[in-house]
């Protein structure tokens, strides 16, 4: 889930390169940190638990100075976060020392063949029986490669690993299953990573390393096999990743600069495929366009937050393409034996590409003989790859854990499906068409309009931000934003948070109401309005802390509301988009004022590459 960076070569300074990549992929989330550098014939490992600046003060105490070092934050999972569970790891001969982002699941079954082996284990995780099991098979076989690539593809999970061989500083080796490893090259220096940030500084020709793959570099040039041994091409490719893209610039925190940035974001994630008056989707060709046009059905399969933008354009597909849409989280859909048929179009939604459980439903749905089609932001991740066709967001590196900019351009790209497809089938008349074309040009300066007026919103989140508990209500296709509203509130801000269907609430949830109880509530003007005033009159009569957002359509009615927040009128379809920009904004003041770290929340990791 979280960070390697390892360099070799002749010309920069090791540990230098490591922790400004590390600190480059601070976002991902982690908890522990550390480095392990050849220095004359030895191995030194420093690793400390909490942020990198942590590790770094240990090296940095060290003096040391060389050109071949690996580095490594780490998001737990066996072993709590301590000094001795931290990356890097040594083998218990010493002979190797290993950085892993991934879980090795039979981990319990190697521990105990290693331990009749005589193996003594010093920390709780699983990477250390990894690094155990590769010197144990690599000391059995004839020669390195044949151990590696045995031991390797005798483990389960997933791991990203970069191994050091501790008696040679002219080699080292990296390796794929599951959790992602991009390899950069330039003039015989090798920087690899988990993810392409810590590479662009120094070029953008960047190879991913494929599943079930390994590399070794050997003076300055390297190579790439199977774990069958047999050779790989090397598949370079050009990212287009610019480095003040995942730089602050004049913000404190990657959340606020990305929730700003959305004007500009979602003019992106349109550009070249909204104009004149046609929507043209490049990544997904006539033939799959036919194929979604023909579908009996469409499946949406995603987590988290994507699975928010999935319920979103589940309203939005069943009335304009009128087919059923089923909306999947991925971990469950991909152990339920999923009836999925060959005419069914599967739309598989990750930010970064790489979420574990959703790249394993994409293979699933694949192998079932369904169309997929991916939704991604980064370029070339493995889902991108995984699928057959689909639509990048194009709406820039997300580093902030809590998903802000990438959701909106979600629920862009499957309203831009959903217009296109409804169209060609005809539930959409040309006029309406040309209207959509029109409303979805203007959101980006409507959602301006609303960031332009944050010290309102401000104003709003002051009013909660000491509150233990926060509701968030809508009808239709609203609900889903509730829902992510309250997962915004409760990511960064660990204000226990949920979201209701407005009726829902006398089911339950209205038991929890009292004077101590904010509900947000999602009320602009749509079919559903004059029920949902019903709930909040509801609620009022309860004594909660009634917080609304309206439009101006229905902005005299803001007497019913403690406090409000007006948004721009927008069309009831798109009004999703608009919605949320101030539940993201309420999240991120309550948090700031709560002294949380916005862009760190505890626990979570950005790219969730464990299942
Ligand atoms: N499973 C490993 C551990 O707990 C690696 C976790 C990670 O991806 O950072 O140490």
């Amino acid at each position: 889930m979280c960070g390697i960076v390892a360099y070799k070569g002749p010309k920069l300074n090791a540990g230098k390169v490591v922790f400004d990549g590390l600190k480059l992929l601070e976002y991902r989330g982690y908890d522990s940190s550390g480095i392990a550098i050849h220095n004359n014939g030895n191995v030194e490992v420093f690793k400390k638990k909490g942020k990198v600046k942590n590790s770094e003060k240990l090296f940095k105490n060290s003096k040391i100075s060389s050109n071949i070092a690996i580095g490594h934050t780490r998001w737990a999972t066996h072993g709590e976060p301590s000094d001795v569970n931290s990356h890097p790891i040594v083998s218990y001969n010493k002979k190797y020392t290993i950085v892993h982002n991934g879980i090795i699941e039979n981990y319990k079954e190697l521990k105990s063949l290693l331990e009749d082996e005589g193996y003594k284990f010093q920390t709780d995780t699983d990477t250390e029986v990894l690094v155990n099991f590769i010197e144990s098979c690599t000391s059995k076989s004839e020669d390195f490669a044949k151990g590696f690539s045995y031991a390797l593809s005798k483990v389960t999970g997933a791991f990203g690993i970069v191994l050091m061989v501790n008696n040679n500083p002219d080699i080292l080796y990296a390796a794929r299953k599951g959790s992602p490893l991009a390899i950069g090259q330039f003039n015989g220096n090798f920087i690899l990573a988990s993810d392409a940030s810590p590479i662009i500084k120094y070029t953008n020709k960047i190879i991913y390393l494929e599943n079930d793959t390994f590399l070794k570099i050997s003076g300055n040039s390297f190579k790439i096999f199977d774990f069958k041994l047999k050779s790989k091409n090397k598949n370079f490719i050009e990212v287009d990743l610019e480095l003040q893209k995942v730089e602050l610039g004049k913000y404190d925190s990657y959340m606020l600069k990305e929730i700003m940035e959305q004007p500009n974001s979602l003019t992106q994630t349109m550009l070249g495929r909204v104009k004149d008056n046609d929507i043209t989707l490049g990544g997904i060709t006539d033939e799959n366009g036919n194929n979604l046009i023909e579908a009996k059905r469409i499946i949406i399969v995603g987590c988290g937050t994507s699975w928010h933008a999935a319920l979103t354009a589940e309203y939005f597909l069943e009335k304009y393409l009128k087919i059923p849409v089923e909306v999947e989280y991925a971990s469950e859909f991909r152990y339920r034996e999923p009836i999925i048929y060959k005419d069914d179009v599967v739309f598989v939604i990750s930010q970064s590409g790489e979420t574990a459980d959703t790249l394993e439903a994409t293979k699933i749905a694949k192998k079932k003989g369904a169309v997929v089609l991916g939704i991604v932001n980064a370029v070339g991740s493995s889902i991108a790859r995984e699928t057959d066709e689909g639509c990048y967001l194009h709406a820039g590196p997300e580093i902030g854990v809590a998903s802000t900019k990438a959701f909106t351009s979600q629920l862009l790209v499957l309203f831009m499906i959903g217009i296109k497809a409804g169209y060609l089938k005809r539930h959409i008349s040309e006029s309406k068409y040309y209207k959509m074309i029109n409303q979805l040009k203007e959101i980006p300066s409507k959602v301006d309009e609303i960031i332009r007026e944050s010290s309102l919103i401000e104003k709003v989140a002051k009013k909660i931000y000491k509150k233990d508990h926060c509701l968030f209500m809508s009808r239709g296709n609203n609900f889903p934003v509730a829902l992510e509203g309250a997962l915004k509130l409760k990511e960064i801000s660990y204000i226990h948070a949920e979201g209701y269907p407005a009726a829902e609430l006398k089911h339950g949830p209205i038991a929890l109401i009292d004077k101590n109880m904010p509900v947000v509530v999602i009320c602009t003007k749509s079919d559903e309005y004059e029920k949902i005033l019903s709930n909040v009159m509801e609620i009022k009569a309860r004594k909660a802390i009634v917080i609304g957002v309206l439009d101006p359509k229905n902005f005299h009615m803001k007497k019913h509301f403690d406090h409000y927040i007006e948004v721009p009128d927008t069309s009831k379809d798109f009004s999703p988009i608009i919605n949320q920009i101030p539940l993201q904004l309420i999240a991120y003041y309550c948090a700031i004022y709560r002294g949380c770290d916005v862009d760190m929340p505890r626990n979570l990791a950005k790219s969730v590459t464990v299942e």
